[in-house]
């Protein structure tokens, strides 16, 4: 069992804080880390905020960790940004709310960059929240600055995806980056006090109804907010609930729970083989000779010689 285990457990914003300061830091006991805090995963809904620049992911979590601290809940939230090098407490430590809410025991929150790049972000980030779950949150948030393939990458780690679009900001159903619909279970109409929202809305309906974006037996409802004013927050809330008791009611949170457990434990699998071959590649003299020397065989031959040969033991 890892030391700062217990005290994670009991939520100690510290123990919660150094646990994930290891995992950023890959330091060398993060998998014994990991390994006693695996048991305690796989029970949180983690909620993922993606959409453009702009468009008030940042407002809109800050106002619902407002929201669902006012239900007694314990929160954490992950903001990632896989563009930046920096983790911890810069710049998106620098916002607003990462300082409004640093004093609030029953909010943990952390920026989550791309340092290094081992195994990608949503690794990182899958990591980040096991400690998070073990710590006794009730709910996750992840947020990811601007819409790309690592953020792509990262909602797939969420449960329920909350896709955030705003009227007349380029932002409409024709121009959405390839991909992100696809990955909606919830659609976020924010700025609804500017023009134009109610053209948006009637646009993603029409759009709903003619792709049956239908996935998971689910059709992603549309939600209207002013993140601004903290408007609209219940009504997330409710359709967030609502999907949590659909996965669970409909069998694919279990589902999903064997799925990662398969994709992670075949990752580990892979990244251990693939080591061991390139260094076994540089080191043993027999397999230099296959590799670099005997030209005669084709590359396929020279593949299954390696093959049939292969010492599985000493992996
Ligand atoms: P992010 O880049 O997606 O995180 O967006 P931000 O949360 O930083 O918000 C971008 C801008 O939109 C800020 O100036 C917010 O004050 C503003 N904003 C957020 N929500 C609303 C809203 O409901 N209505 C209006 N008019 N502005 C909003």
């Amino acid at each position: 069992m890892h030391p700062l285990l217990n005290r994670i457990l009991r939520g100690e914003p510290r123990a919660v804080a150094r646990a994930l300061t290891l995992i950023d830091n890959n330091a060398p006991d993060k998998r014994a880390l990991l390994e006693s805090l695996y048991t305690y995963s796989g029970k949180v809904q983690v909620v993922g905020f993606t959409g453009s620049p702009g468009a008030g992911k940042s407002t809109l979590v800050d106002k619902m960790i407002d929201f669902v601290r006012k239900q007694g809940l314990r929160v954490g939230v992950l903001a990632v940004d896989p563009s930046s090098p920096f983790s911890g407490g810069a710049l998106l430590g620098d916002r607003v709310r990462m300082t409004k809410h640093s004093t609030d025991p029953g909010v943990y929150i952390r920026s989550v960059g791309s340092r290094g790049g081992l195994g990608g972000i949503g690794k990182s980030t899958r990591e980040m929240l096991y400690v998070l779950e073990a710590s006794g949150c009730d709910v996750i948030f992840l947020e990811t600055v601007g819409v790309g393939q690592a953020e792509l990458d990262v909602m797939q780690v969420a449960d329920s995806v909350v896709l955030v679009l705003t009227p007349g900001a380029g932002d409409d159903v024709q121009t959405a980056k390839a991909g992100i619909m696809e990955i909606a279970h919830l659609f976020l109409v924010n700025k609804r006090d500017l023009p134009g929202s109610d053209t948006l809305i009637q646009e993603l309906r029409l759009m709903l109804h003619e792709k049956t974006l239908l996935r998971e037996n689910w059709l992603p409802p549309i939600v209207s907010a002013k993140a601004v004013a903290g408007e609209g927050m219940e009504e997330l809330w409710q359709a967030l609930t609502r999907h949590y008791e659909h996965l669970h009611e409909s069998g694919f949170w279990e589902q999903r729970r064997r799925n990662r457990h398969r994709d992670e434990t075949l990752k580990l699998v892979d990244a251990a083989l693939s080591e061991y071959v390139r260094k076994r590649a540089k080191e043993d003299t027999e397999w230099k000779r296959i590799l670099e020397e005997d030209l005669s065989q084709d590359p396929y031959q020279s593949a299954e010689n390696i093959l049939t040969n292969f010492p599985w033991k000493q992996l």
